[in-house]
């Protein structure tokens, strides 16, 4: 029996251990929930990343399969969040997002959640009509989540903020004391996408999601900007070309990086297919970019400002 009640107590403090060192030090600091692709052939998370700010959880940048379990491993807490920012609807960039929301919806929270996202294509539905065929009371797949919708004031809810893919400029959809947030559209082929800059003052994070290197609007908002983590998505191998035009191949990722000025670039959109060749890719990427070069891995926390 006593031996029983030390085993629980030395179990109840690991855990605590573990949630108090599970969060991602310093003023601004971004923290990899998903390093990975849609192949599930790596055990990574799909795309997803949680920037902290003051120790708290502020923003979800994507919501892939696995940021689920990543979020609740990293001590994060959905009410805390400002905003959660879809770059796109692929699958494996918000997957994971309903099963959040079905989270969160246990909990209180003041003002709406925003959910921003891109505008919708020809194949793809923009963030409000995805939000719809979600929770929309009559005809959403989750119609028994529409209280995230429609709920009263002060009960858990969102409110969708459509950004139009198709501009030719950043658009600012969050300027808080603290820290502001622009959304930049990208070229992912006949995808609408967005990356995103989140920016204080002590530095700025890059999202710049999937994008192929016709993305000369987000070259021409990013030149000469210098932030400290640059975040690209990397799916392609370093001998190969650029497989139905959706990404960028590493030479035009570290041009990327070089022209915007980047202090470190972080590749992350992980697969097998493109790490067994990763010495050839880092190569290109070095034709043009000199800086600090890291492969993501779930759970990486990237320190801004400490
Ligand atoms: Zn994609």
């Amino acid at each position: 029996m006593i031996r029983s009640r030390v085993l629980i107590a030395a179990s109840i403090l690991a855990a605590q251990i573990a949630s108090a060192t599970a969060a991602c030090p310093g003023k601004f600091a971004v923290e990899v929930l998903g390093s990975g692709g849609p192949l599930a052939d790596d055990a990574r998370a799909s795309s997803s990343y949680l920037v902290w700010i003051e120790g708290k959880s502020r923003l979800l940048v994507d919501a892939g399969g696995g940021s689920f379990v990543r979020f609740g491993e990293a001590g994060a807490d959905m009410t805390t969040l400002d905003a959660v920012l879809i770059s796109h609807f692929h699958a494996d960039h918000v997957s994971d997002l309903a099963a959040l929301l079905k989270s969160a919806s246990f909990d209180k929270k003041e003002e709406a959640l925003m959910i921003a996202g891109p505008s919708g294509g020809a194949a793809f539905p923009g963030l409000n009509a995805f939000l719809a065929a979600h929770y929309d009371p009559l005809n959403g797949a989750y119609r028994y989540l529409s209280k995230l919708l429609s709920g009263e004031v002060g009960a858990f809810r969102i409110a969708g903020f459509e950004v139009d893919a198709t501009g030719e400029g950043a658009t600012v959809i969050l300027d808080k004391a603290d820290f502001k947030v622009e959304a930049v559209p990208v070229n992912h082929g006949d995808v609408p996408a967005l990356a995103y800059i989140v920016s204080t003052d002590d530095g700025a994070a890059v999202f710049a999601g999937d994008q192929s290197l016709l993305s000369e609007t987000f070259d021409r908002v990013l030149a000469g900007r210098q932030p400290d983590v640059l975040i690209a998505h990397h799916a392609i191998s370093g001998a190969r070309g650029q497989p139905r035009g959706l990404h960028r191949d590493p030479g035009s990722i570290g041009e990327m990086a070089a022209s915007a000025g980047a202090k470190r670039l972080i590749l992350s959109h992980n697969m097998k297919r493109a790490l067994d060749d990763w010495r050839a890719g880092r190569k290109a990427i070095r034709k043009s970019y000199k800086g600090k070069i890291d492969l993501a891995e779930d759970g990486m926390c990237l320190v801004i400002a400490r």
